[in-house]
């Protein structure tokens, strides 16, 4: 068994609710660790170094990614970088800690070559309408960019059946509940 074993993946598509429902068992459940990616993108308002993401330049990314700190890393949506560090997720499980990724649909894929043994979970919208609205309605992406996310998302959607569970977040207390519960945690009561 790999070192890695014992971390989660979770996937979906865009607009899904997966940062939501991440940060929900990150601030509910201090049991799990929920990995910190590096990305290329720029921060967000309110978004902080360490916390959120490591922002790295063009350069420091190519560099991490060259001397193999990554576990996964993908273009998503067709602009930035992400990646896993696998440092990072070493050390939490060697913490004790019940490791969580939210990552897109390419990561996953490449944890799934890499730790065949990780839990996948695939998260699911209630149906595409709820999933379009949430994208717009969150209004932190540009027209082109919702487009954009929305092609993403219809070939996201088809790779349900490569995961070994799918939660659908319809609630995210229930959908992160459920998801943690799959990670062989007691859900907190309500
Ligand atoms: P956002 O820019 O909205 O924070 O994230 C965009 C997308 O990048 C999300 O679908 C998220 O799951 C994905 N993502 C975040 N971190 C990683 C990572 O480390 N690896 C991969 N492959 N995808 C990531």
């Amino acid at each position: 068994m790999s070192s890695l074993s014992g971390l989660t993946v979770l996937a979906g598509p865009t607009a899904v609710g997966k940062g939501t429902v991440s940060t929900y068992i990150r601030d509910n459940y201090p049991q799990v660790w929920l990995s910190v990616s590096a990305t290329t993108r720029p921060p967000r308002p309110g978004e902080q170094e360490g916390v959120h993401y490591f922002f790295k330049s063009a350069e420091e990314f190519d560099r991490l990614a060259e001397e193999g700190e990554f576990l996964e890393w993908a273009v998503v949506h067709g602009v930035n970088r992400y990646g896993t560090l696998r440092s990072t997720v070493e050390a939490a499980l060697a913490d004790g800690k019940h490791v969580l990724l939210e990552i897109d649909l390419q990561g996953a894929r490449q944890v799934k070559a890499s730790v065949p043994d990780a839990r996948f979970v695939f998260l699911a919208p209630p149906s595409w309408d709820e999933m379009v609205r949430r994208l717009v309605g969150r209004g932190t992406e540009s027209p082109e960019e919702q487009q954009r996310r929305l092609e993403t998302a219809k070939l996201e959607l088809a790779a349900e059946p490569e995961f070994d569970h799918t939660v659908v977040n319809d609630d995210v207390q229930r959908a992160a509940d459920e998801l943690v519960q799959l990670m062989g945690l007691t859900p907190n009561p309500r």
